[in-house]
Order: C-alpha cells, then structure tokens, then sequence
C-alpha cells in the first residue's frame, strides 16, 4: 500500500529519469486533462509531499497526483516492455532515454504551480520532506486530544505519510490501543520520533520492514490476523477504523501488546 515511503522512492526515480529532461511525449489519459500536452517542455523537478506527488513542468504547471490504494510510477528505458497492462496507464511521459508511466493513479490533475499551495499546502509537517518538523506535527496532534490516536495518526493535515500500515504498526509500536485519545497517549513525542524514524529507514527500500527483520517477518501486527501477533503470539484483531478509503480502514492490533484504556 503506497505511504510517504513509496511516494518519496517514486519522486526520487521520477527525478532521475525527469530532472531538466525535455519531454518528447506527454499522454495524459484522464478525460478533463487528455488535450493538456507538455511535449517540448522541460521538467524542472519532481517532489513528494507526503502523499503527493508533484511533477513540475518549467515553471508554469504541475502534474499533481496521488496513488491512493493501486498507483505506482514505472520509469522504463525508452520503447521497454510494461510491466502492467496499458488500460491501466493515467500518465505518459517521455524523454530522449526514457518512458515513465503512471499506472492506476487515484487521482491526477494539472494545475498552476501557483496553486500548488492550495492544493498540498493544508498538509501538515511532511515526514520525509526537508522541513520536517515534530514540534508542529505534535502540536497539530495535540489540538483534538479527544481524538483516536490511530485516526490522528493517518490525518495528513496533522502529519503527512503515514498510511494504513505505519499507523498500526506505530501505535503496537507505542503499546497503545488504536482507540487511546491522543491526549491519553504515553509518549506520544516518541510516537512521532518513531514515524519519523521508520519512515526514514524504509525510503530507500521496497520492503516495508518495522521489525527489524526484513527476510521473515517485516510487521508485528499488519496483516497478520493469521499468523498473530509477532512479539506475545495472542490473535490480531482486525477492525475498521477511519472514514477515507474502504482499505485505510482495516485497523489490526494485539489486544494483548495494546491494551484499551480502562475507561471506568
Ligand atoms: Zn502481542
């Protein structure tokens, strides 16, 4: 599932293959954008901001998108075979050497970079950007401490890059039930150093691991509702959590390693 990990391996190869490249092809394959044609212009870099991803064309336009649930970017040598279906392409570009394809984008628009603000700018502090901020992210959790911490966690307008499988793993992490308000939380800035941290470690890999051990069993409690919780063994419960996406729902947690609050 694409977080701020993937996001920001995404830009990174985006930026490899783009970074002050003229493009020679520009097929944008959403029906509000499909007469939109940056062919002959020049890409003048691309950024992930949290979720986001922007590919900025000369100092004019950005092609903003998002991958929600099934997007993902491939940068292949010029005229290489795809490694998925063309109906599912969203976005082609193309330079001298190389085509990048965005395949099932869940959302792509263009837009001014001028309203580039407006359109990332309610994101709070990016958890692998440069300006990566905690106290501000701590604040910004802070000011709904009635809040599950596992909803605060996935809100982007308080932190920007946690997906479905940071905010279980973090809270396990934390030893806190999802449900614990944010005010109620142990340490919760050691919550937001450690999303920090995780998020860092796994930019440059396509292993999501938060265990330690990448070969056997890369998550404590992510899916696995089978094999139960990685550190005590007790059953994961798997329920819902969140009103986004039907994915970013499923909550898991070891009812054993994260407790609920005696609410008595
Ligand atoms: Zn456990």
């Amino acid at each position: 599932m694409p977080e701020g990990d993937t996001v920001w391996r995404a830009a990174r190869d985006l930026n490899r293959a783009l970074h002050g490249k003229e493009l020679t092809r520009c097929d944008i394959r959403v029906p509000k954008f499909a007469t939109v044609d940056f062919t002959g212009r020049t890409v003048r870099d691309v950024v992930a901001r949290g979720k986001h991803l922007l590919i900025r064309v000369e100092e004019e336009w950005s092609i903003h998108s998002h991958l929600k649930m099934e997007g993902l970017w491939h940068v292949y040598p010029k005229g290489g075979k795809w490694r998925r279906p063309a109906f599912k392409a969203r976005c082609i570009l193309e330079t001298e050497t190389s085509t990048i394809v965005g395949f099932e984008l869940g959302f792509l628009r263009i837009i001014p970079q001028a309203e580039e603000d407006d359109a990332v700018g309610y994101l709070g502090p990016d958890l692998l950007g440069p300006d990566w901020n905690a106290e501000e992210a701590l604040r910004r959790l802070r000011a709904d401490p009635a809040r599950p911490v596992g909803l605060a966690l996935l809100d982007q307008r308080n932190l920007a890059g946690i997906g479905n499988v940071y905010r279980c793993e973090l809270c396990f992490l934390a030893g806190e039930h999802p449900l614990t308000p944010v005010g109620e939380v142990k340490n919760l800035p050691r919550m937001v150093e450690l999303a920090h941290r995780l998020l860092e470690v796994n930019k440059g890999r396509s292993t999501r691991v938060t265990t330690g051990s990448m070969l056997r069993d890369p998550l404590w409690v992510y899916g696995r509702t089978d094999r139960g919780c990685l550190r005590c063994g007790t059953r994961v419960v798997r329920s819902e959590l969140g009103d986004n996406e039907l994915e970013q729902r499923v909550l898991y947690h070891c009812p054993h390693c994260q407790p609920a609050r005696d609410t008595a």
